[in-house]
């Protein structure tokens, strides 16, 4: 699941490539993108149908109806998924650390800000009445949040924790335990803010004291230090590290000219 469908659809657009393993995924994303920006249900199936003609290699465009009706009714079914900040509260964060472990910890803040996230920014169109619980879940599965939480994914780690977790009562498992019902939810005192959803898990660790979270002076996502010294996420040094490159370039161009003259 991908939480920003916005930043990924303004991507697809950018790069004019659809992910091959991902086609009708990436097209329900960019229809849904389409109806944001104001376009009706017509006019967003021609667009979807100009951009796979123009990118998706001997596209046929009636052998492969069944992609564009797929992307366009998952359009009418929900909304354009965009974050929201989501407020955790002294009181969670307090039931989160009477776990005596630090990863535990982690996906319990992580599983709650995507219960949150799931709750109170609901991308459906169309709601039912028979909401089946009343509290706060979230229905991607475990190895969702374990990555969201910047923790490694191991079936034996997963099933170890969810049942530690249940037995201490944090949640409850529904549903072929896809769904985790969150039980520590609580009302209170914002004690923090989560507004960027790639690593949830930093948040949790830089709340706590953990001195080797940096906040990226760029873009400011939270990342996790190679170096004291290191003050730009990944992605913001490797495109420094680009622009540095260029201008290095033409600095020796100039340099060269000059000399040769
Ligand atoms: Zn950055």
């Amino acid at each position: 699941m991908v939480l920003d469908e916005l930043s990924l659809a303004e991507q697809i657009l950018k790069n004019q490539k659809l992910d091959d393993d991902h086609e009708g995924y990436d097209l329900s994303i960019l229809a849904k993108y389409y109806i944001y920006q104001g376009n009706d249900y017509k006019k967003t199936t021609k667009l979807i149908e100009e951009f796979c003609i123009k990118n998706i290699k001997y596209f046929n465009i009636i052998t492969r109806r069944s992609l564009i009706d797929y992307a366009i009714n998952s359009a009418k079914k929900y909304k354009l998924g965009i974050p929201i900040d989501i407020i955790i509260t002294h009181q969670e964060i307090s039931i989160i650390q009477t776990v005596p472990n630090i990863d535990y910890q982690r996906f319990l803040f992580t599983l709650l800000v995507m219960g949150k996230q799931q709750k109170y920014n609901s991308t459906k169109t169309k709601f039912k009445n028979s909401a089946k619980f009343i509290g706060i879940y979230y229905n991607g599965g475990a190895k969702e949040i374990i990555k969201h939480a910047g923790l490694r994914y191991n079936e034996n780690f997963k099933n170890k924790m969810m049942n530690d977790l249940y037995k201490l009562e944090f949640l409850d498992m529904v549903m072929g335990k896809e769904t985790i019902v969150i039980k520590f939810a609580s009302e209170g005192h914002p004690a923090l803010v989560v507004n960027n959803f790639d690593n949830i898990g930093l948040y949790y660790l830089k709340y706590i004291g953990n001195n080797k979270i940096g906040e990226c002076q760029n873009c400011h996502s939270l990342f996790m230090k190679r170096s004291n010294r290191q003050i730009l996420c990944k992605e913001c040094s490797e495109i420094n590290e680009k622009e540095s490159a260029k201008i290095r370039a033409a600095e020796h161009y100039e340099k060269h000219k000059n000399s040769t003259v």
